[in-house]
């Protein structure tokens, strides 16, 4: 059974996780390809906060919109900061930095929402992105998890606001772990694993005070804590810092790159 698939339509590529869709949620993890950036020419970048001119990227929005079959004037994103806070998205947040990042929802690294027809777009080049749906309560949450958020337990907290906002039960959750940097590509040195000591399982080795992290294999075992089912949990498995033909990497490109989108959204 597929579980992660590459989709395109007019010219977008993305990947989608089928347990979602088979459960009615739209996603998708957008690609890099054919898109109009001007930081880096040719390309899909999604987010108003990296350098990029404001009109290219809402022209890219939209046809990421369109390829979805969302509303891009309904995109609500977040200015995302390595933390642990999740922002429940109620009527009065939609829309939050769709066409401008003075109203992104400020300091929050998760949203929740049980409106449908609100579209959640975060931004990503290498963290993690964490897609949460519970399809008995029609409750989304989507994550960003970078090495701090990650050690915070973004995706932990965020399944656990579910629980407390919504009333959802964690083994109705479905999880997906999208494409990030993976344990092959990620060389972090002893600052890092120091911050980290509750997860030493998860890094690797290499000499010379260099470990290589595998940051997904941490946000699998935190949603397993949090209660969700094993099966339920799908990772992409797919690395960008390997991939960067299809993914923005910041690792790779020193940091001067786009971001992709994660879009998750309950049917209108
Ligand atoms: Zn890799």
């Amino acid at each position: 059974m597929q579980k992660f698939t590459l989709c395109q339509k007019d010219n977008i590529w993305w990947g989608s996780f089928d347990h979602l869709n088979r459960a009615g949620v739209i996603n998708g993890c957008s690609c890099r390809l054919h898109g109009e950036s001007k930081i880096v020419p040719g390309t899909l970048n999604l987010a108003l906060h990296v350098g990029d001119d404001r009109e290219l990227v809402l022209r890219n929005r939209a046809r990421f919109a369109r390829a979805l079959g969302v509303e891009a004037a309904r995109f609500t994103t977040c200015a995302q900061v390595h933390g642990s806070r999740v922002q429940m998205v109620e009527t009065a947040l939609i829309g939050s930095g769709a066409t401008d990042y003075a109203t992104t929802v400020a300091a929050t690294d998760a949203l929740i929402t049980r409106l449908p027809g609100v579209p959640l777009l975060l931004f990503y080049a290498d963290c993690v992105p964490i897609l949460l749906a519970d399809p008995v309560r029609k409750v989304i949450g989507l994550a960003h998890a970078g090495w701090r958020g990650t050690v915070a337990g973004i995706a932990a907290v965020t399944v656990a606001k579910m629980q407390e906002w919504c009333g959802c039960a964690p083994e109705d959750i479905l999880a997906g772990i999208g494409p990030s940097i993976g344990g092959c590509c990620y060389e972090v040195d002893d600052s890092v694993r120091s911050q980290a000591l509750a997860y030493q399982d998860f890094f690797q080795p290499r000499g010379g005070g260099k470990y290589l992290l595998n940051l997904q294999g941490i946000n699998q075992q935190q949603l397993v804590t949090a209660g969700l089912k094993a099966e339920h949990i799908v990772t992409a498995g797919i690395c960008t810092a390997a991939n960067k033909e299809l993914f923005f990497s910041y690792r790779q490109e020193q940091g001067h790159t786009g971001r992709m989108g994660v879009c998750l959204c309950l049917p209108a």
